[in-house]
């Protein structure tokens, strides 16, 4: 069993500041009057009580996007102003790092740690390097065989409607809302109902920052409300979003029998890692394990299916288990503890669903499969062998902390095992060979491929989905395009004819 520290001597809650909808500028109460809670993963009691949009609440919000963006500054006023603006709010995150870094924590049961050194300080690099964009946004003259001055303008898209998870409630909210700010566009923010905290925080830092009133509106919420409200409104111009494959599906449905808007969506996955022969089987095995506990599995990139050659698997097998084992799970605050509780009830009820699935299924249950402890959702470490390629736990995107592990034997065996799923968000590959690595990473069908690491990005790296794993890319400037459209603007020269 997995070591538990329930220590909460190091537990830095932090006052909730802000609890209601934000629109045009203003924390208001939901016209509704309704709320909802919102509740802490390692003690399971409320946390708080936060305004409930509903389809009313997003009306208003649009209305306050719509009017921001056809008379207000934002979209009008020069790339280097909005730039500014953007870069003021960055330090005023950097300023409150370790508050936001608790709200994350308490929220989602992520590692404060983790909050503290990665999601936060990112959240801040990402709005920095899109400022950097704001006045780079430029269309291109034509050279025609005619007397025209031809050249195309690079317009925003409008308002936006973004529809956020809750695994990585801070890094989530600033891929959406900072390429669509230095577009110059407007727009309506959904959090995810699990983790709304620290978004509301984001926006009065906003105000604080000089963000004029309308630009962002930030409205907690129900996915099937205030989500569904946003994805199928007459005025929103585009919609992103990031969740599972079932609720894109949903919202791209609601797009279509709405405004045609375009959507991006960026979805599950069920992503494989090929461990070949030639690997350092101890570095091997402790990627692979980050690959699949990190984030205690809640991640979409998450390594859930690791593929190991015959010749290594054996070794590979032993300390993989060995180290599962002796993984920390426990209290997020505490600086040793590795795997903090899942984000909510729901996810470690269908985890270890699963789990049952998988046993009754025949698959052999290495180690861990139970929940730890009486109070909050703590999942030991799990890992099954002898899976069927066509079992539910092989297929299904778990979303916890479930490896499921294959043996292989050639290279072409562990493309077609690794490309047998319908998602293609990402793959790890660790060998020393080039060939093979080179090899392997052109034949999956996958949208970011990791070569002996796992988790490395940048935010000018485009990242996005094959299949069933979505459309679209966030981050790179690949992002700032999604919120941006062409214009084609053409004029005769010298009064010369036209046509
Ligand atoms: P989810 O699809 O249940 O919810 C995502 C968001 O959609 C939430 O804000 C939710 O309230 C909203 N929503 C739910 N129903 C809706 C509807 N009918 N209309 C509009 N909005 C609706 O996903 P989740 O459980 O919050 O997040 C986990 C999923 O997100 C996993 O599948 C994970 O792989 C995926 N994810 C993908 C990426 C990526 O970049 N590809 C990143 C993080 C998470």
């Amino acid at each position: 069993m997995a070591n538990l520290i329930l220590d909460s001597s190091f537990v830095k809650i932090p006052t909730i500041k802000f609890k209601k909808l934000f629109i045009n500028g203003e924390f208001l109460d939901s016209v509704s009057g309704k709320t909802f809670e919102t509740v802490d993963p390692r003690t399971e009691e409320v946390i708080s009580k936060i305004a409930e949009a509903t389809k009313e609440d997003v009306d208003i919000a649009v209305k306050a996007a719509r009017e921001a963006f056809d008379f207000g500054p934002w979209p009008r006023m020069p790339g280097a102003e909005r730039a500014k603006i953007m870069m003021k709010w960055a330090g005023l995150i950097e300023q409150n790092i370790e508050e936001l870094a608790a709200l994350d924590t308490i929220d989602g049961g992520k590692l404060y740690s983790w909050c503290k050194t990665v999601d936060v300080p990112e959240s801040a690099n990402i709005l920095r390097y899109y400022a950097g964009a704001a006045d780079k946004i430029h269309g291109e003259v034509f050279k025609t065989s005619r007397n025209l001055h031809l050249y195309t303008l690079m317009e925003p898209i409008g308002v936006v409607g973004h529809i956020i998870p809750w695994n990585v409630p801070s890094v989530m909210f600033f891929a959406k809302v900072a390429p669509s700010l230095a577009a110059g566009c407007t727009m309506v923010l959904k959090p995810a109902e699990q983790t709304p905290l620290s978004a509301l925080f984001y926006a009065h830092l906003a105000k604080e920052a000089g963000i004029p009133d309308g630009v962002i509106n930030v409205l907690p919420g129900f996915g099937s409300t205030a989500g569904a409200a946003i994805s199928s409104h007459m005025d929103i111009d585009a919609v992103s979003f990031t969740g599972s494959t079932e609720t894109g599906r949903r919202v791209m449905q609601a797009a279509a029998m709405s405004n045609l808007k375009p959507v991006s969506l960026e979805l599950g996955g069920k992503s494989p890692v090929l461990v070949f022969d030639d690997a350092d089987v101890d570095k091997a095995v402790d990627l692979a394990l980050f690959g699949i506990l990190h984030n205690k599995g809640e991640i979409c990139v998450a390594f859930s299916r690791v593929f190991v050659q015959e010749g290594i698997y054996d070794e590979f097998e032993k300390k993989v288990v060995e180290k599962a084992k002796n993984w920390v799970v426990g209290d997020p605050f505490h600086p040793k503890v590795q795997q903090g509780p899942q984000t909510s009830k729901v996810q470690f009820d269908k985890i270890l669903s699963y789990i049952e699935h998988g046993k009754n299924e025949g698959a052999t249950l290495l180690t861990g499969g139970k929940k730890i402890g009486n109070k909050g959702y703590y999942i030991e470490p799990t890992i099954f062998t002898n899976v069927k390629d066509d079992m539910l736990i092989a297929q299904d995107e778990i979303f916890g902390p479930v490896m499921v592990l294959s043996k292989f034997r050639t290279i072409e065996e562990a493309i077609k095992k690794a490309n047998n799923t319908k998602y293609g968000l990402a793959a790890g590959i660790v060998t020393k060979d080039l060939d093979i690595a080179n090899t392997v990473s052109r034949s999956i069908r996958a949208g970011i491929i990791w070569i002996n690491c796992y988790f490395a990005f940048d935010t000018d790296c485009p990242f996005g989905g094959y299949k069933m794993s979505g459309f679209g890319r966030d981050y790179g400037l690949d992002a700032l395009h999604k919120y941006l459209q062409v214009k084609s603007v053409a004029t005769p020269i010298y009064n010369s004819p036209w046509l």
